[in-house]
């Protein structure tokens, strides 16, 4: 364990306090590089603990595996066809993609229904074996550490929702640089840390080692040789979405942002029509949701479903 490590988007070593309570009010304490912001928790495990970890939640999950349910689906299935509306752009026709972090399969099964050549790797070995043998997509249940891809393997590589779980977020943008064929795409989503809408007690998540800003997003990208092809914060600015391209030329680093400028007052959040507005928003999914997936019998039957309905 080491105590002060160098910031992965920056180089620099001096950290600040940003919080000391993670979104349950238990302890946890998170410092800011005082150069560019970005947020890690302190100390952060080292790989060691994490396999562990790991191997741990791998005898449990034997024990008593676990699946995604019908509405788990329908909603990873829509999202899906979200990303790919948006994404579409950047998905060369027919590629072969890697999604790291496949979950349920849902994104790779739409993926393959839309012609192209998917493959994904999965830690949850209950998730990872649904995607397989349910919907049929082809993810391997490991982590992403003992997968072993040749290098220049993919046109793209996907990862939603990974990298703030990941105590080495840089060691692993490189590993996925190494399968990516000359001129690939990495498309990355996470939290956005700096979100205007967040609750700010409920800033810091116990499973997220790292918060990423749009800012110290791009900079990572960049340390890990990937130039910036589309970045945009989604609904509410809750999330961010970018897009790097394999390169080989340095990158010119963003604009740094201040350290702790993430303390914005309950009143100011409650005070705020978006939170209402979101909160209706997520009452009428749910709704929607369960009408969906009445009367619904399997998981593939739903998703050429919400496919066919997208087209
Ligand atoms: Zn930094």
């Amino acid at each position: 364990m080491n105590s002060t490590p160098t910031c992965i988007a920056c180089g620099a070593s001096d950290w600040t306090i940003a919080g000391l309570e993670d979104r349950d009010g238990k302890p946890l304490r998170s410092v800011a590089c005082e150069v560019c912001g970005l947020i890690r928790v302190d100390p952060l495990p080292d790989m060691g603990e994490l396999r562990r970890f790991y191997e741990e939640e791998y005898r449990l999950q034997y024990k008593g595996i676990r699946q995604p349910r019908l509405k788990h689906v329908y909603r990873a299935g829509r999202l899906a066809l979200d990303r790919l509306d948006t994404l579409r752009t950047h998905l060369p026709a027919g590629g072969r993609v890697l999604d790291v972090g496949a979950g349920g399969g849902e994104w790779l099964y739409v993926l393959e229904q839309s012609g192209y050549r998917p493959r994904g790797i999965e830690l949850d070995a209950g998730y990872g074996g649904f995607a397989r043998e349910v919907l049929g997509v082809d993810v391997t249940a490991c982590p992403m550490w003992e997968a072993s891809f040749s290098a220049g393997s993919f046109e793209v590589v996907t990862l939603f929702h990974v990298l703030e779980h990941l105590p080495e977020p840089l060691t692993a943008l490189r590993q996925c640089r190494e399968w990516l064929a000359d001129g690939g795409r990495i498309i990355v989503e996470v939290p956005n840390i700096g979100s205007r809408h967040q609750h700010p007690r409920k800033r810091f998540h116990p499973a997220h080692l790292y918060g990423f800003s749009p800012a110290t997003l791009r900079r990572v990208l960049g340390q890990a040789g990937f130039a910036i092809a589309f970045l945009e914060t989604g609904a509410f600015d809750r999330n961010i979405l970018a897009v790097g391209v394999k390169t080989d030329e340095p990158c010119a680093p963003s604009e740094p942002e201040p350290a702790g400028r993430y303390s914005e007052s309950l009143w100011s959040y409650y005070a705020s029509p978006a939170t209402y507005w979101r909160f209706g928003r997520r009452m009428s999914g749910l709704l929607r949701e369960a009408l969906a997936v009445a009367g619904q019998r399997d998981a593939r039957s739903l998703l050429d479903g919400l496919i066919a309905a997208h087209r």
